[in-house]
């Protein structure tokens, strides 16, 4: 669907804080623009107030968008880790399984219509940077199914090939 700037420009759509990042973003929409109300806003015109999914305290303009759009290959593992963090709660299948790393990928992913992503928090890094060929992340995250709160506490994989980072698996926490 395309920007339509007329009801744009009429429209009476205000947004609510905090902003529903799902309500915000269609699944894998490569133009990642705002549903306002009933107006749909291009990214150019998206507030710099919309915060990153990630928990970056960034805009999400300049923080996952360009690594979700394939502008801007992650530099380190710690990206590649917030960029997927955000695919999740956006729902961007495809920006997942790039990322994957081919001998770990699945075959497709499915979303729970019921899950309802609450939060990214890095724990540590281990390697990952631009000159290392691989990396460990440790994070928390939050979610929600059906109303019942849930932490998923993960020590992820990456490595480097051919200058991309990819993810490779994960051991869970308690
Ligand atoms: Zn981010």
């Amino acid at each position: 669907m395309a920007p339509d700037r007329t009801q744009v420009a009429s429209g009476k759509a205000s947004l609510r804080y905090p902003i529903d990042l799902r309500e915000l973003y269609s699944p894998d929409d490569r133009r990642l623009g705002v549903v306002c109300g009933r107006a749909v806003l291009p990214s150019n015109l998206m507030p710099v107030e919309a915060p990153c999914p990630c928990g970056s305290l960034i805009d999400y303009e300049t923080c996952c968008a360009p690594v979700l759009r394939n502008a801007s290959a992650a530099t380190t593992a710690e990206a590649l880790m917030r960029s997927r963090y955000t695919a999740f709660e956006l729902q961007h299948a495809s920006h997942l399984l790039a990322t994957w790393h081919p001998d770990t990928r699945p075959s497709r992913i499915s979303f729970d219509p019921l899950q309802r992503w609450l939060g990214l928090k890095i724990l540590r890094t281990d390697r990952g940077g631009p000159a290392d060929d691989d990396g460990v992340v440790e994070f928390v995250a939050r979610f929600k199914v059906a109303g019942r709160a849930t932490r998923l506490r993960e020590v992820s994989r990456f490595v480097r090939l051919s200058g991309q980072w990819f993810y490779v698996d994960g051991d869970h926490l308690q």
